[in-house]
């Protein structure tokens, strides 16, 4: 499950990633939110892509996701940046 965190909150709890953002919806139990781990984990397994850019390959978020982090952020211009 990736690098993966369950986190306690107040009324349950919710899964972050390494960065500390919250990936998931509240989860009322523990088991609950490890089992939407798993899903998840089934349901978007990381792809290794060759990059469209310099044709290494890099770990692909999705299809979508065609550019290695050097060629992606190299290629965007700063105003259209999306900065999440
Ligand atoms: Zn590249």
């Amino acid at each position: 499950m990736k690098d993966w965190k369950l986190r306690e909150r107040p009324h349950g709890y919710v899964v972050v990633n390494g960065s500390g953002a919250v990936v998931s919806p509240g989860f009322g139990t523990r088991r609950d939110a490890l089992a939407w781990c798993e899903r998840r984990a089934q349901a978007r397994p990381p792809k290794r892509r060759p990059c469209l850019g310099c044709g290494k390959a890099f770990d692909s978020d999705g299809a979508h996701n065609r550019l290695c982090p050097a060629c992606g952020t190299g290629r965007v211009r700063p105003s259209r940046a999306v900065l999440t």
